[in-house]
C-alpha cells in the first residue's frame, strides 16, 4: 500500500493500492498509443486544452489546495498561490509554445536548410512532494505543447494530488494516455525507465534519487533532466537597502516552510551591517505565524514528513557541536520545526555544506566582495544566488564569477515561466521553463533540401 499521512495530525489520509506490473505495462501502452495521435495534433488544439486546464485549476482551487495542504503540510494560502502560478504557466505556454517551436532557417550552401522541433514520445517524470502541483505542471505543460505525452511517478506522500492532476487533464479534454499517473513507489521505476516506450526522464528531488534514475536512463541512452536541489546563498553587501533585503530574505528562506530547492539557505552578511540586518531579520522571523496549515493566516506549517524534520535536526545539532550558535528557535515537535536562525556558521559545518530543507537559516559574515564570491561558490550545489546591494553595476560584474544556474540581484531566486530554471554541479543539469525548457525533450531535426 502507498499510505498518505497528514503530517500535521499524523493521521492516515488514504491507502492507495499500487499498480501491478501488468497495470503499469498497460498504462505505458495506452500512453504510447496516445502519443501516436497526439503528435499530429496542431498547436492551436493543444493550446485550447492547456488553457482549459488553467481554467479548471482556478475553478477547483479550494479542492486542490486542501489536498496539497493535507498531504504535505503546506499552509493553505501558499497552496492557493501555487495553483495560481500553475494557471499562469498554462496561459504562458499556450501563448508562447508555437513561437518557441517554430521551424528555423539557417544559411548554408544548400537550396534550403532548416531545423524543426519535433516531439520524441512518452516522457517519464519523477516528481517530489514539496510543490505537488507546480513541479508536475512545470513538466507536463511544455511536454504536451511540444507534442509529447507524459507519465508521472509522483512522490508517494502526495499520491492523492497526483490522482487529482490526472483527473484534471482528463476533465479538460485530453485523450486518455496523454497524461498518466502511475500509482507506484520508487521500486518499479528502474524497469519503467528501461521499458522501450519511455523515451526520456525528468526528475526533481534528491541527489541519490537523481543519480539512480539518471544511471538507469544513461544505461539505456535515454536523455535526462535533473533538478536536485540547492544550497543558495543570500548575500547582503554593506550598501544594500536593508529593510527590503530583510523582507526578501525572510520569504526566500521560510516560504513553503523552508522546503524549496531554490530557498536561500546560507545567509552571508557583510560585517558592517551584520548586527543591524540580523536584528531586523530576527524580528521579522519571530512574526511569522506557525500553526495549523489549514488556517488562512498560518505562514509556517509542518514539514512534509517527520523523518525530514529529524534529518534537519541532526544537521543542526552537528553544526552546533562544531560551534554554531542558536540565535532563534532550534526545537522540533514531530513534523513541526521552529523557524530557526543559527549564527557563527563556518564553511565546514553541515548547515553550510549540505542542503537544509526546512525552516532553518545558516548565518555567516564576510568582509570583501572576493570573500563573498568564494563563500557562494564553496558548495557542491549550484542552483542560484541572491545578491543585495544598491550598486547594480558592481553586482552585475560579480555575476559571471558565480558558478550557479541563476543570479538574482535584489530579489529572491524564483522560478518564472519566462526564465530558464536549473542548476550546475550536484544541483543537476538541463533547464525547465521558458523556451529552453520546452526544447529539452524535442528532436531538433535538421532538414536540408537541395
Ligand atoms: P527523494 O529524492 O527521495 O524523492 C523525490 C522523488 O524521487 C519521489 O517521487 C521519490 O519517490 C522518487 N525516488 C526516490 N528514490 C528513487 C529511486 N531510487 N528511483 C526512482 N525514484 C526515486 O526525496 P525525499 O522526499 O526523500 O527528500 C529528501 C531530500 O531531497 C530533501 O530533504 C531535499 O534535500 C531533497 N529534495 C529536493 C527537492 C527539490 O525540489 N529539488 C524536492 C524534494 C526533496 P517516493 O516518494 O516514492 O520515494
Amino acid at each position: 500500500m502507498i499510505t498518505t499521512i497528514n503530517p500535521y495530525t499524523g493521521n492516515v489520509l488514504k491507502e492507495h493500492v499500487p499498480d501491478s506490473a501488468d497495470q503499469i505495462e498497460t498504462k505505458l501502452k495506452i500512453a504510447d498509443k496516445a502519443y501516436k495521435h497526439w503528435r499530429d495534433t496542431d498547436m492551436e488544439f493543444r493550446a485550447q486544452l492547456i488553457r482549459r486546464v488553467g481554467e479548471f485549476l482556478k475553478k477547483n482551487e479550494d479542492e486542490y489546495a486542501k489536498q496539497m495542504t493535507l498531504e504535505m503540510g503546506k499552509p493553505i494560502s501558499q497552496s492557493r498561490s501555487e495553483l495560481e502560478k500553475c494557471a499562469w504557466l498554462c496561459e504562458y505556454y499556450a501563448d508562447k509554445a508555437p513561437e518557441f517551436l517554430k521551424s528555423e532557417s539557417f544559411a548554408t550552401e544548400y537550396f534550403k536548410s532548416y531545423v524543426s522541433y519535433e516531439p520524441i514520445g512518452v516522457v517519464l517524470a519523477v516528481m517530489p512532494w514539496n510543490y505537488p502541483f507546480w513541479q508536475v505542471m512545470r513538466f507536463i505543460v511544455p511536454a504536451l505543447m511540444a507534442g509529447n505525452v507524459g507519465v508521472l511517478k509522483h512522490a508517494s506522500s502526495v499520491m492523492g494530488s497526483a490522482l487529482l492532476l490526472e483527473q484534471l487533464f482528463s476533465d479538460a479534454g485530453f485523450p486518455e494516455g496523454c497524461f498518466t499517473n502511475l500509482t507506484v513507489s520508487s521500486d518499479p521505476i528502474e524497469e519503467v525507465i528501461k521499458n522501450p516506450i519511455i523515451k526520456a526522464v525528468t526528475l526533481t528531488g534528491s541527489k541519490p534519487a537523481g543519480s539512480a534514475v539518471a544511471g538507469t536512463a544513461g544505461s539505456q541512452i535515454k536523455k535526462t533532466v535533473l533538478e536536485l536541489g540547492g544550497n543558495n546563498a543570500l548575500v547582503v553587501f554593506k550598501d544594500a537597502h536593508i529593510d527590503s533585503a530583510v523582507e526578501t530574505c525572510v520569504t526566500a528562506r521560510y516560504q513553503n516552510t523552508g522546503q524549496s530547492c531554490i530557498a536561500g539557505k546560507r545567509l552571508l552578511l557583510h560585517e558592517d551591517i551584520y548586527h543591524e540586518f540580523l536584528a531586523k531579520f530576527t524580528d521579522k522571523v519571530k512574526s511569522l505565524k506557525s500553526g495549523n496549515p489549514l488556517d488562512e493566516d498560518t505562514y509556517i506549517g509542518v514539514m512534509a514528513r517527520e523523518e525530514l524534520a529529524e534529518e534537519l535536526e541532526e544537521l543542526m545539532h552537528k553544526s552546533v557541536e562544531m560551534g554554531a550558535q542558536f540565535h532563534l528557535g532550534g526545537k522540533r515537535d514531530g513534523a513541526y520545526f521552529q523557524p530557526t536562525i543559527l549564527t557563527h556558521v563556518t564553511r565546514h559545518m553541515p548547515v553550510f555544506k549540505e542542503e537544509t530543507f526546512g525552516p532553518l537559516i545558516a548565518v555567516s559574515s564576510f568582509t570583501t566582495d572576493d570573500e563573498a564570491i568564494d563563500m557562494i561558490n564553496d558548495s557542491d550545489f549550484g542552483l542560484g544566488a541572491s545578491l543585495f546591494s544598491q550598486d547594480l553595476e558592481r553586482m552585475q560584474k560579480l555575476s559571471p564569477r558565480i558558478d550557479d544556474g541563476a543570479v538574482f540581484i535584489n530579489e529572491k531566486v524564483t522560478s518564472h515561466p519566462n526564465l530558464p530554471f536549473g542548476g550546475t554541479g550536484i544541483s543537476g543539469y538541463g533547464r525547465e521553463l521558458s523556451e529552453f525548457g520546452i526544447r529539452e525533450f524535442v528532436n531538433i531535426k535538421t532538414v536540408v533540401v537541395n
